[in-house]
């Protein structure tokens, strides 16, 4: 477990990189890590996860320019969310994608909140590994992870088209919508609903806080990503739950 949290935190600063440089269409490798003030390289031993954070006290060594809070708290994220699949489903086969859907969101999360994208880059490879490793893992249920993938796609498909612009719901939804059926199976419906549920409370509570006005922008994928995560972990469960409740 402590194996799985720090390899998490080192692909949290990896996703760091992605979150910032993928939008702004920078290469992911070159040029190295630097200060976006004084240009000054990091240093490896300035570069570990969450560590070197603590240890600058949150600012570049060379010029005292603050470095970004989410960078630590990325890198947290990922290693505490991935602790956590691996006690759900333990070191067997269903992990894997389980870390990797985990890593994308929390990709799709940030990339969504700072720039309204979901880059294709990131989904559509991700939702051909998601399909092809749950095929893999459970043969006699691949048309479950089809279903849902289809499904969830056409959904949001028919909302963004009955809806254009009133709904917030963009083609990177349909697409993100697709990939998390593959993912999920049908964990995607609880999933859904999650997500639904938590941004229209968050909608009401920004409203009324004041924090966003009643033509503002909310992007949706931050939701998805939420309502997934837990879906992961929980969803088969729900569904047991509601499927219960139903008879
Ligand atoms: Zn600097």
């Amino acid at each position: 477990m402590i194996i799985l949290f720090l390899v998490g935190a080192i692909t949290g600063s990896f996703l760091n990189v992605v979150i910032y440089r993928l939008p702004r269409k920078e290469s992911l490798a070159a040029p190295g890590s630097h200060c976006p003030r004084c240009k000054e390289p990091v240093k490896w031993y300035d570069n570990i996860p969450i560590v070197s954070y603590m240890v600058l006290q949150g600012q570049c060594r060379n010029c005292g320019q603050p470095i970004t809070p989410r960078y630590p708290t990325v890198e947290t994220l990922t290693g505490a969310l991935w602790v956590v699949a691996g006690i759900q489903f333990g070191m067997d086969w269903p992990l894997l994608p389980a870390l990797l859907l985990i890593s994308v969101l929390i990709a799709i999360f940030y990339i969504d909140l700072d720039h309204y994208i979901i880059p294709n880059v990131i989904v559509l490879p991700a939702a051909v590994i998601g399909l092809a490793a749950n095929v893999a893992i459970s043969p006699g249920d691949w048309w479950v992870y089809v279903v849902a993938g289809l499904g969830a796609g056409i959904f949001f498909l028919a909302v963004a088209l009955l809806y254009p612009g009133g709904s917030g719901m963009g083609f990177g939804d349909v697409k993100l919508a697709c990939m998390l059926g593959f993912f999920l199976g049908g964990a995607i419906l609880p999933g859904l609903f999650l997500s639904f549920a938590i941004g229209a409370f968050s909608g009401i509570f920004l409203l009324l806080t004041g924090q966003k006005g009643r033509k503002s922008r909310i992007p949706f994928g931050p939701f998805m990503a939420i309502g997934s995560i837990i879906a992961l972990f929980y969803g088969d469960r729900l569904l047991e739950l509601w499927l219960g409740l139903a008879q």
